[in-house]
């Protein structure tokens, strides 16, 4: 699949630390044959990609659309499509299916919010569902 992660408070905390896991979770999605791609609204984040010695993992970088997700994507010349994103943004999570994650505001050694992310993602990969508590369907899927 082609997974997209949102940045902020989605794998970055307000101080720009790296979400506990990230870097272990990308590398683990990739043996397992998945492709990681980063978006934000806020524009591209290339800097904080390379700042966090993440660019030998990410298959691509791209500005993210924060209404109209589906002209977006034409718009902001995304591609390929997201198979699943994950963001602590409920509406995009329901555009393009995927898990809607506790936001992470604050460093915190303890979150583990990233490996349930990864059982989420294996689950869906495999059963076309998953038991996390954020995760919604591709609409195409309902
Ligand atoms: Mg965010």
């Amino acid at each position: 699949m082609n997974i997209y992660f949102d940045c902020d408070y989605t794998i970055l905390a307000m101080d720009g630390s790296l979400r506990p896991r990230t870097r272990e979770i990308f590398s683990q999605l990739i043996e397992d044959g998945h492709k990681v791609f980063i978006w934000s609204g806020v524009g591209m984040r290339t800097k904080d990609m390379e700042r966090l010695d993440l660019m030998d993992l990410i298959s691509g970088i791209f500005v993210k659309p924060i209404t109209e997700f589906e002209n977006g994507l034409d718009r902001f010349n995304v591609h390929p499509r997201p198979d699943f994103v994950i963001d602590d943004h409920r509406e995009i999570v329901e555009a393009f299916g995927g898990v809607h994650i506790e936001p992470y505001y604050f460093r915190a050694a303890e979150d583990g919010q990233m490996d349930d992310l990864y059982q989420s993602i294996s689950d869906f990969s495999e059963t076309g569902k998953s038991v996390h508590r954020g995760f919604k369907s591709p609409p195409d899927m309902e």
